[in-house]
């Protein structure tokens, strides 16, 4: 069994001590956590990993750059109290969310609201960075975020220093190796409706973001 963990980051959650056997990181987001490099891991025991790493050299010819290398290095010096923050501030921002007139629904896992948050309360050592809420018409609510949002990127890519925030609509989820069919479909749909909003938190004064979502959100 494999997972990706790059949402979570090994600060948070271990699953190699879960019993899963391999585990997947894009090194671009959290790991790296500056937005200015690219690169991949992919962790589990050596054997597996060998073959792995004979394989994809040979068919796949994707190797990480020195530059690319050295500047995910230096990024993972400071992981720990980038998630720590990320993660405190994450826990303000979704409580506020939840309070918020606008915002119809929050999803965090640090939210008792969370269908699993018993789940990851055992599971994660901190709710983590990324934050997800709705909003009725998420079309107009995009262009409204776009504009206004001053300290908050509004932009696509998560696990910045910088906090980010997008709509996913529905629709371009289909049009991505996520696409769902069937009864998959009409539940996402159910749950999700037009689109969903993801907010990625990073290491800014929470007090200066919940200022500029108030601002944004209207
Ligand atoms: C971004 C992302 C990827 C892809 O990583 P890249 O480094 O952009 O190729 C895979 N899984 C998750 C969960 C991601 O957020």
């Amino acid at each position: 069994m494999s997972v990706d963990s790059t949402l979570a980051t090994p600060v948070i959650t271990r699953p190699l001590n879960l019993g899963v056997d391999l585990v997947i990181h894009s090194l671009t987001k959290f790991m790296n956590g500056h937005g200015d490099a690219l690169g991949g891991a992919v962790i589990g025991r050596k054997e597996l990993i060998s073959a792995l790493r004979a394989r994809s050299g040979v068919y796949l010819g994707a190797t990480l750059s020195a530059q690319n290398a050295w500047l995910i290095l230096r990024g993972l010096d400071t992981l720990y109290p980038r998630i720590r923050t990320a993660s405190d501030n994450a826990a303000r921002l979704a409580g506020w969310l939840e309070a918020h007139p606008a915002v119809t629904r929050v999803i965090y896992p640090g939210l008792p609201s969370h269908p699993q948050h018993a789940l990851a309360r055992a599971q994660m050592a901190l709710p983590g960075g990324m934050i997800v809420f709705q909003t009725t018409d998420p079309q107009a609510m995009s262009h409204q975020l776009a504009d206004r949002l001053q300290i908050i990127h509004y932009a696509f890519s998560l696990g910045h220093q910088r906090s980010i925030c997008v709509l996913i609509p529905t629709e371009d989820i289909q049009t991505s190796t996520f696409r769902m069919q069937g009864p998959a479909l009409a539940r996402y749909r159910d749950w999700a409706g037009d689109g969903l909003f993801r907010l990625s938190v990073g290491l800014e004064d929470p007090e200066d973001l919940i200022e500029d979502l108030a601002r944004a959100l209207g």
